[in-house]
């Protein structure tokens, strides 16, 4: 993109809440790829006449949850719109949605860009809506409607156009979603619609405070998508504005194929929306108590994780964003720092050998017989030097499979380090007097015998010597029968 110009991205993520039951009626939410078209439906999400909406409470706190964590000022006194259009996954002719009062404003959320700059993203506004119904575009012609999704609970995250490449776009919205996970409103799977983020992109002068004409991104199916489709529509506008033309302001679809933009169609305005107070539906009201309680509850979110991982633990940037990503690891890597484990060792061990045995084993963290507590223990045996490495790579891979305690594994395999000297020397002993010609060439000169030496008591111990003990011994006793 030209350097005569900024770039001004802002981005809308609609999310679905991860509730039981729909946003304004008591309709299952199903998976949308799974279930069988229409069978989750009733009159009131299907828009009959006469029907009339309820508020889904545990959507609204999820919504609230939401709108905590991103720092927004919560707004006690709700007030549900109908936003007006015509199109067929919307049975009712209108959307039930959140316009001049969402449930969150004037929030922000600090991100890490690619370079390890932190930029701190405003979030316009956090609202409360319903999904529409899914249409199929039959390739002979025709379409099939699923009213399945229709009214489940949506969220939508607002940000301000405080982004400024397809990269930013890509960092804000990956933390977005690991928020949503990290408070278990939303599974984050792009790939099923669950998470749709579609990007406002225009281009101004560089130093202009005035806003461009954007268009707005659909179908952006992964993060990659995200970052890509952006930064190809940056370069379409700088160049239609370098030919002297004017960007129209449109929605534009990604193709993900050809990995281009086409044009979808014309931007609505929001008055076209024509929106009025929804009159089925009361104010919804948060008392401070509500309020107060949600915002207690909030988990320790991940930048708070990675800031104390780096800050108290002494890890790298990299290895706290990596226990941080996840929250089931975050707080199973916390319990067992809790457990006395050393934090560096610790973050070693489960970002290599026990990401390493989940996958090969197809598990999840949260899903293994292994306590926290456990791997302590098995690298407490490691650093009182009962217990080799690769012993207790051995020792931790029988433990995700039977559950048991690292010390009876070891007893029962015979594993313990053998690290007391007066055994190792009588082993060392006994392994130079049965090779009287191999310490004949030692003595001769071939002085690399020595190793060859240390090899057998290895051997003799299936291993489970104490390298550095037995090389020190057999160098010493070597050295006593003559010089080398
Ligand atoms: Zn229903």
């Amino acid at each position: 993109m030209a350097e005569q110009y900024e770039a001004v991205i802002g981005l809308e993520i609609h999310a679905e809440l991860l509730t039981e039951s729909k946003m304004f009626c008591g309709c299952r939410v199903v998976d949308s790829v799974a279930a069988t078209p229409n069978t989750a439906v009733c009159p009131v999400c299907l828009g009959m006449p006469g029907m009339l909406p309820v508020i889904n409470r545990r959507a609204v706190e999820f919504a609230l949850r939401v709108a905590l964590a991103l720092g927004c000022d919560i707004q006690p006194h709700n007030i549900f719109a109908r936003k007006n259009y015509f199109y067929p996954d919307l049975p009712k002719g209108y959307q039930i949605s959140q316009y001049e009062l969402p449930i969150g404003r004037h929030g922000h959320l600090d991100v890490t860009l690619p370079g390890g700059e932190t930029r701190r993203i405003g979030i316009r506004r956090v609202h409360m809506e319903e999904d529409t119904g899914k249409l199929t575009h039959l390739e002979r012609g025709g379409s099939l409607v699923d009213y399945n999704r229709s009214g489940v609970p949506l969220l939508e995250i607002v940000s301000e156009p405080d982004i400024r490449s397809g990269e930013e776009a890509r960092a804000y919205a990956t933390r977005i979603r690991q928020i949503l996970r990290y408070l278990g409103v939303n599974s984050g799977d792009m790939e099923k619609g669950v998470l749709r983020i579609e990007p406002n992109i225009s281009l101004r002068p560089r130093g202009s405070q005035a806003f461009g004409t954007r268009t707005e991104l659909k179908n952006l199916n992964s993060f990659r998508a995200l970052a890509e489709g952006t930064d190809y529509e940056l370069a379409r506008q700088a160049a239609v504005l370098d030919a002297g033309g004017q960007v129209t302001q449109e929605t534009r679809g990604w193709h993900d194929t050809r990995r281009e933009t086409f044009s979808q169609r014309a931007k609505e305005e929001a008055e076209d929306y024509r929106y009025f107070a929804e009159p089925d539906l009361p104010p919804l009201t948060l008392d401070d108590n509500w309020i107060v309680t949600a915002r207690a509850a909030l988990p320790e979110l991940p930048q708070a994780k990675e800031a104390r991982y780096t800050g108290q633990l002494g890890l790298s940037p990299g290895e706290a964003a990596a226990l941080a990503d996840d929250r089931a690891v975050a707080e199973w890597f916390d319990a067992a720092v809790a457990a006395g484990g050393a934090p560096k060792t610790l973050a070693n061990w489960i970002l290599n050998d026990l990401f390493r045995l989940l996958n090969e084993r197809g598990r999840r963290i949260d899903d293994i017989p292994v306590a926290p507590a456990a791997l302590v223990a098995l690298l407490d045996l490691v650093a009182q030097g009962a217990l080799n490495l690769n012993s207790a790579r051995d020792v931790l891979a029988e433990m995700l499979d039977s559950g048991r305690a690292p010390a009876d594994i070891v007893a029962a395999r015979g594993l313990t380090q053998i690290s007391d000297e007066a055994a190792l020397l009588a082993l060392v002993e006994q392994t130079i007097a049965d090779n009287p010609d191999a310490l004949a060439n030692y003595l001769g000169g071939k002085t690399a015998l020595l190793g060859w030496f240390v090899g057998q008591v290895m051997r003799a111990t299936r291993g489970q010597a104490n390298p550095a003990v037995v090389n020190r011994l057999v160098a010493e006793r070597l050295a006593a029968r003559g010089p080398g």
